[in-house]
C-alpha cells in the first residue's frame, strides 16, 4: 500500500454505495486519515471504516441547502493538508467521473500540495451491474456514453449534439437526469430514437434501497413520476436494457439479504 504521509491529500472515490466496493487503497486511507472531507453521495457505512477518532468534514449539498463553493472547499483541503494532516477527500463514485475532481486535484497543485487520486468504481458501471444491466454487451453495442444531463447553469447541456448523440451512441448512461428526463427523452425521440426503446430509471444503486423502473423512451416521464422514484438516479437507454430479466441478481435477493449485501 501507498504510505499516506502528513500534508498528503488523497482524492478518493467511495464507490456507489456499498461500502463492500471501496479498493483497498481507499479502505486504507480510511484507516490512516486524520481528517475526511466527504460528500452526499458517500455511501452509508464507508465512514464507518474509519476509527471513531478521525475528523469527519461534511462538504455535500443536504436537505436542499447547497454545499459550500468549490473555491471554499479547495481552500480548506489546503489548509488541511498545510497544517501536516493526511487529508481524505472522499467522493461517491469515481472522483474523475462527473465529480469535480480535476477542479479539485488541479487547485491543490496550484497551491503545490501533494496528492493521490485513488480511483472508485463509478456508478454508471458498478450501479448499473448491481440493476443487471451490463454497459457493453457483444450482441447489441459496441460504444457506450456516459452523459451528464445538466451543465454548469443547471439546464440540459446544451454543449451536447443531442441529434449526433441519437444517431450515434447506442447506448446512453446519463449522469445527474432525474430532474431533466423529459428535455432529455424529447431530443432523442425528436432525433428519431424509437419511442419504445427500452429506458432503465435505476435508484439509489447498490444500497439495499436500490429499486429499478424499466419503461421506454415513450414512457418513461409519465411513468418515473407514477413510480415515486427517488433520487441519486441513473438514467440508461438502449439495447442493454433487454438484459435484465436474466441478470437482475441483485434486487432478486431476499430483503435480508439485499441488506447484508450493503450493511
Ligand atoms: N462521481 C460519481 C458521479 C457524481 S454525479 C460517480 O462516479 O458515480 C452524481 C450523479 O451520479 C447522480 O445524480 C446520479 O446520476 C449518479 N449516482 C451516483 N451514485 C448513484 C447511486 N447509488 N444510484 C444511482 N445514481 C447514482
Amino acid at each position: 500500500m501507498p504510505v499516506f504521509q502528513p500534508g498528503w491529500v488523497w482524492l478518493a472515490g467511495a464507490g456507489p454505495g456499498d461500502p463492500g466496493l471501496i479498493t483497498l487503497q481507499v479502505l486504507h486511507g480510511l484507516q490512516r486519515a486524520d481528517v475526511i472531507f466527504y460528500d452526499a453521495l458517500v455511501g452509508e457505512g464507508v465512514l464507518d471504516f474509519a476509527p471513531a477518532a478521525t475528523r469527519r468534514i461534511f462538504v455535500g449539498k443536504r436537505g436542499g441547502v447547497a454545499s459550500p463553493r468549490q473555491p471554499e472547499i479547495n481552500r480548506q483541503l489546503i489548509e488541511a493538508a498545510r497544517s501536516g494532516a493526511r487529508v481524505l477527500r472522499l467522493k461517491g463514485g469515481d472522483p474523475f467521473v462527473f465529480g469535480r475532481g480535476a477542479e479539485e486535484a488541479s487547485g491543490l497543485f496550484e497551491a503545490g500540495v501533494p496528492f493521490r487520486v485513488l480511483p472508485g468504481v463509478t456508478s454508471g458501471i458498478g450501479g448499473l451491474a448491481y440493476a443487471g444491466i451490463p454497459v457493453t454487451h457483444r450482441d447489441h453495442n459496441h460504444a457506450v456514453t456516459f452523459i451528464t444531463a445538466h451543465d454548469q447553469s443547471g439546464d440540459i447541456a446544451r454543449a451536447l449534439d443531442w441529434p449526433a448523440l441519437a444517431r450515434g451512441a447506442p447506448v446512453l448512461v446519463i449522469y445527474m437526469g432525474f430532474r431533466l428526463l423529459g428535455p432529455i427523452a424529447e431530443r432523442l425521440l425528436a432525433a428519431g430514437r424509437p419511442a419504445d426503446e427500452p429506458v432503465a430509471v435505476v435508484s439509489k444503486a447498490t444500497t439495499a434501497e436500490q429499486r429499478t423502473l424499466v419503461t421506454t423512451l415513450g414512457a418513461c416521464v409519465a411513468e418515473t413520476e407514477a413510480a415515486g422514484i427517488e433520487s441519486p438516479v441513473l438514467i440508461v437507454v438502449g439495447p442493454v436494457v433487454r438484459a435484465r430479466p436474466l441478470l437482475n441478481w441483485f434486487e432478486a435477493l431476499t430483503p435480508p439479504q439485499a441488506a447484508l449485501k450493503s450493511a
